[in-house]
């Protein structure tokens, strides 16, 4: 068996166990969209509502951009570390996206499920399938797809990050276009035409209060 397999069977029969208790079990919400696709300013709104909602800090071993902080946007590790976290188990899922490795804390999702708190991963369309296909349908969990408007859309979105080189923002495009063919996978598609509506539509799915 994996070590991705043996790490969502675990967690899947702590879930059992807990769930038997009385304390309610919070869910995964699998948030993802292309590159650009507005998924960490929706992330952030959801967040902001104070509402039960704790986000899942990755580990990458990408060069954080400007702006970015160590242990607040991602965690950013070496390769070298990645790998052997890699190696230990500690990811319930990861994946290589753009050259460089993501994924996802195992044991701090199930810590902040198991306190009652949805934990929101922003992760890529392979984590998603990872973690779909691994846990079949005994984790709780609810994925969204944020779907940019148009290409052209997403592409000035890239560009006015003005964070990534002409080379990055090409190859963004190019998984983005293979993305958005996997968006069926996903429980809920949403198009992120404005960040208001967006939200609201986000909202309503996870049974929250727009506001
Ligand atoms: P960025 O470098 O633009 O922050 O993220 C690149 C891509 O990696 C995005 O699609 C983002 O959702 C994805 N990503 C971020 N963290 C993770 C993770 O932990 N696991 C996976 N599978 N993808 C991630």
């Amino acid at each position: 068996m994996s070590v991705l397999k043996a790490n969502l069977k675990k967690l899947e029969s702590k879930f059992k166990t807990l769930s038997k208790k009385s304390k309610p079990f919070g869910r995964l919400v699998i948030i993802s969209a292309p590159s650009g696709g507005g998924k960490t300013t929706i992330v952030s709104r959801l967040l902001a509502k104070k509402t039960h909602f704790k986000r899942s800090i990755s580990y990458t071993t990408r060069q954080p951009r400007k702006g970015e902080r160590h242990g607040r946007d991602y965690n950013f590790v070496t390769k070298a570390d990645f790998l052997r976290r890699r190696r230990q188990g500690f990811f319930l899922e990861w994946a290589n996206v753009f050259g460089q490795y993501y994924g996802t804390a195992r044991t701090t999702c199930l810590k902040l499920m198991r306190a009652g708190f949805d934990v929101i991963l922003a992760i890529d369309v392979q984590g998603m399938r990872k973690i779909k296909r691994l846990s079949g349908k005994s984790m709780p969990m609810v994925s969204v797809f944020l779907m940019p408007p148009s290409m052209a859309v997403l592409k000035k979105r890239l560009l006015g990050r003005q964070s990534d080189s002409a080379a990055e923002i090409k190859k963004r495009l190019q998984t983005a276009r293979a993305e958005l063919t996997c968006r069926r996978f996903y429980d809920y598609v949403v198009i992120n035409n404005t960040i208001q509506q967006c939200v609201k539509d986000v909202s309503k799915i996870l049974g929250v209060s727009p506001e």
